[in-house]
């Protein structure tokens, strides 16, 4: 007989995909079987201090009694209907948070399961907005360049056509418009010229254009990349001067990463729609949101079709809207902000020693977010084990050493992950 804490490793292995991998020459995963606060245990009882948040999800950090509650307490009711012609009140709890949360404008609530899916609707809303307006001319997009939107077909078209991980589809995708990534740093003085590229485009293309989207100050998996305020208040005048929506992926920046609630509010700019999901449950169940002003609602509910074009078989499940309700409330009566910036100065101390790496091309923090960008993609068949051996869970990513732990981590355990840091950095 085989041992069947072995079986099920083998076969997951030969059977089941892992995001970006090989079915044949992945290196194993790391099996995990439960985790608790900002530690993961893996099987052979070693643990790790999770520096990633599950992909910017976990804020709250693993296992938390409030957010088991909530799901339980949403179980013992039902754990799924269908939205079409029914409703519930967890839908209902959450859409009214949302609405509160997001600055004033934003209205209405979209309620789907994936952050890519949200962009898939935010895409198809800016289209069939100028549809109904008697524009179906203005259907391109307009984005910048070092964007991540998702991987589904409508997201892909937004993403780097060259960072964005899809360059074998895109004869597939449509040709929308990229400018040219912001250069000004968050911290660094605007120039004028950094937004000229984007201008331009808007100038000649905007009888074309129904949307500009982008993620707002923070650039996640398509660079890390931190952005000055400025230019996306230069954005949102651009879009009211051309008649351009204006839509936010804040699925990575959203409740509270960047030391904002959202991202948006360093710049004191509103979209048009707005896109919400990863910590949206505190990283229990997959769930996101599509938020639109009442002006963008009332068009696509206007004219021909009437409706908006879109509806998910999970679209409000009931367990994902009430742990999110759950989430965004602990999420407040937490000093989340105090942690934000206490994980941020942290970052910028414990990080420091990798700026002087002839290795390191740049060290960059923001919120709680802390980013180490080699001169070289980094051997991920060496420093995945590396960091497991030191006892922290960072997933390196081409050029990029990154983290952005649980807004709960403590101060001892954040030295734990930047001291790894440091010192797989130094090895390369
Ligand atoms: C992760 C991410 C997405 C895609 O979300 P999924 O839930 O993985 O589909 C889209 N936009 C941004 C900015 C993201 O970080």
């Amino acid at each position: 007989m085989t041992d069947p804490v072995q079986s099920w490793r083998e076969f997951e292995r030969s059977h089941l995909w892992h995001p970006y991998a090989s079915m044949t020459a992945a290196p194993p995963a790391f099996p995990v079987v439960a985790a608790s606060g900002v530690r993961l245990q893996l099987e052979d009882g070693r643990e790790l201090i999770d520096g990633m948040a599950s992909w910017w999800s976990a804020i709250h950090g693993y296992n938390h009694p409030r957010l088991n509650q909530a799901v339980q307490d949403q179980l013992a009711k039902m754990a799924h209907v269908m939205f079409g012609g029914l409703t519930h009140p967890a839908a209902a709890e959450l859409g009214r948070l949302l609405v509160e949360l997001t600055p004033e404008p934003l209205q209405h609530v979209f309620l789907c399961d994936s952050g890519s899916v949200s962009v898939e609707v935010a895409i198809k809303m800016a289209i069939q907005y100028w549809y109904v307006l008697g524009r179906p001319e203005k259907s391109r997009l307009l984005t910048i360049r070092n964007g991540y939107h998702g991987d589904t077909f409508g997201a892909m078209s937004v993403c780097d056509p060259v960072t964005g991980m899809h360059h074998i589809f895109s004869h597939l995708l449509p040709k929308h418009l990229f400018a040219d990534a912001p250069q000004c740093r968050t911290d660094a003085e605007w120039n004028d010229e950094d937004i000229a590229g984007l201008q331009r485009l808007v100038e000649e293309n905007h009888q074309q254009v129904a949307a500009i989207i982008l993620e707002p100050i923070v650039q996640g998996a398509g660079g890390m990349r931190f952005y000055a305020p400025e230019y996306l208040r230069q954005v949102r005048t651009l879009c009211d001067r051309y008649q351009i929506l204006l839509i936010a992926d804040e699925i990575a920046t959203g409740f509270g990463r960047t030391g904002k609630l959202f991202a948006c509010e360093h710049a004191g700019i509103s979209p048009d729609i707005l896109c919400l999901g990863k910590a949206l449950t505190g990283g229990y169940l997959t769930l996101a949101a599509t938020l639109t002003t009442v002006r963008v609602a009332e068009v696509l509910s206007s004219g021909e079709p009437g409706v908006f074009m879109h509806g998910p078989t999970f679209m409000g499940n009931p367990l994902a809207c009430a742990v999110a309700v759950a989430s965004i409330k602990l999420l407040l009566e937490s000093p989340w902000q105090q942690r934000v910036e206490r994980i941020a100065a942290e970052l910028e101390t414990g990080l420091a020693p990798c700026r002087k790496l002839a290795q390191v091309a740049d060290v960059r923090v923001f919120g709680a977010i802390g980013v180490v960008e080699m001169q070289q993609p980094v051997d991920m068949a060496v420093v995945q084990p590396a960091f497991v051996e030191k006892g922290v869970w960072v997933r390196p990513f081409g050029k990029l050493v990154y983290v952005m732990p649980p807004f709960i981590i403590e101060s001892d355990d954040l030295a734990c992950l930047t001291s790894a840091i440091c010192e797989i950095v130094t090895d390369c």
